[in-house]
């Protein structure tokens, strides 16, 4: 099918285009950017002035983390992290429906119990539900009592689930191997305590697991990704060829240049540890790192780190901070990008190609092209009613301002004024379908 959107503000993934263009799709593809004429037949989509934009991504999304509640972990269970499979599947079907009423095409998994992000992704491509185009990962991996491993030993899962612990370079080369071949396409370390989960020690794993989880990774053309928040573990992360790093607590000025150096992205996720300060429940250690973060964010983008979206979506705080914004509802994902545009020597176009152009390149690695508007890409879009860069917080309202999701060409969901449409050539108007 071709369609063609004319009158449209376009956000390419790096900048707001100047006045208006036409897009033209051709099946799953952008096929052209530029003033002009519809092709004869084409679906005419007249956006009178509204925004196309690549689709949103975000970048460090667990679909079953939904029924966290801080009474279980107090109480020793792993904070609702654990459920029968069938019953965290449904929680990601859930969650991946929450993401595309918020414009959100796409999701890059940070970890998930029971192989859920390589099983969503089989089922939506065999057109079983709807959902976004993901990047599957594995669960989390640690080691034998480490930090996601420190308590009430008795009550250990069996069932493969959220964390699971391995020893040694043999045995995590196994595992990575075992988790690719059931269809992970990133591998999740917890490389480091921190961000909000302290730990006697900082280092969680040793170097020469580190080193044998990156080379059987990228052996079988997966990534890597990391919890890690201390700078020494930084540093040897960055260097073993950690690809995504999560949190990233004391980057500074030295672990920036290696990053831009090795390309690695950064998850800088801080509405997490922005929560946990506001309920008074982080330390001055934790405010201390929260404002570093939030200082060094530009001297990164400055530098050409790839920055990303995302972060501990899970209804943590639902029963204690009203209008949780880590929880699964609609609109919230899209507070983040008014949060880090407001951040001195940041802007907004800048923080949106977080989520679009960013996002796009760590999702597909390069294997395709997604998260900008450009000839050849995928046609990953959405339509929002308003300039999100002029006001990024338009995003945090979906229900307003989100008037399309278009995924690989075919519209997800359609909003658009009945009299937007027309077919180029016969002059005659379209109603909506
Ligand atoms: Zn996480």
């Amino acid at each position: 099918m071709t369609i063609t959107f004319t009158n449209a503000r376009v956000f390419d993934g790096t900048s707001m285009l100047p006045e208006t263009q036409t897009v033209s799709l051709d099946g799953d593809r952008i096929v052209s950017i530029a003033a002009g004429h519809a092709v004869p037949g084409a679906e005419v989509i007249d956006l009178g002035g509204m925004t196309l934009m690549p689709g949103l991504i975000t970048c460090h999304f667990h679909p079953d983390f939904y029924r966290f509640t801080l009474a279980q972990g107090l109480a020793g269970d792993p904070l609702g992290k654990e459920f029968p499979p069938g019953v965290m599947m449904a929680m990601a079907i859930r969650n991946g429906r929450v993401l595309l009423d918020s414009g959100f095409t796409g999701y890059i998994g940070a970890s998930c119990s029971n192989d859920v992000d390589a099983q969503l992704k089989i089922a939506i491509a065999e057109g079983i539900v709807e959902g976004p185009r993901l990047r599957a990962c594995s669960p989390h991996i640690g080691t034998t009592g480490d930090l996601n491993d420190s308590k009430l030993w008795w009550r250990k899962q069996v069932t493969p689930g959220t964390d699971v612990f391995f020893d040694g370079p043999d045995a995590m080369r196994r595992i990575v191997r075992e988790y690719i071949r059931r269809g992970s396409q990133t591998i999740k370390i917890f490389a480091s305590q921190g961000h909000g989960f302290p730990s006697r020690v900082s280092r969680n794993m040793d170097r020469d697991e580190i080193a044998a989880i990156a080379q059987a990774a990228h052996g079988r053309g997966a990534k890597v990704r990391a919890h890690v928040a201390d700078k020494a573990m930084i540093m040897e992360c960055i260097e073993l060829g950690v690809d995504i790093l999560d949190h990233g607590d004391e980057i500074d000025a030295e672990a920036i240049a290696a990053m831009a150096e090795k390309g690695t992205f950064w998850v800088p996720s801080l509405i997490y540890p922005k929560c946990l300060l506001q309920l008074g429940w982080g330390n001055a250690d934790m405010q201390r790192l929260y404002d570093h973060v939030r200082d060094t964010l530009p001297a990164a983008q400055a530098a050409g780190v790839r920055i990303l979206a995302g972060d501990d979506y899970s209804g943590v705080f639902r029963e204690v901070i009203e209008d949780d914004p880590l929880d699964h509802q609609v609109g919230n994902y899209g507070r983040e990008f008014g949060y880090y545009a407001a951040i001195p020597g940041l802007n907004a176009a800048q923080v949106l190609s977080w989520g679009t152009k960013n996002a796009g390149e760590a999702l597909l690695d390069g294997e395709d092209r997604l998260g900008v508007i450009a000839s050849g890409v995928l046609a990953d879009l959405i339509v929002i009613d308003g300039d999100p860069v002029a006001d990024p917080a338009i995003l945090a309202h979906p229900q307003q301002a989100l008037k399309a999701v278009i995924q690989s060409g075919a519209f997800t969901i359609d909003r658009l004024p009945p009299g937007a449409r027309r077919t180029a050539g016969t002059g005659q108007g379209m109603r909506a379908a």
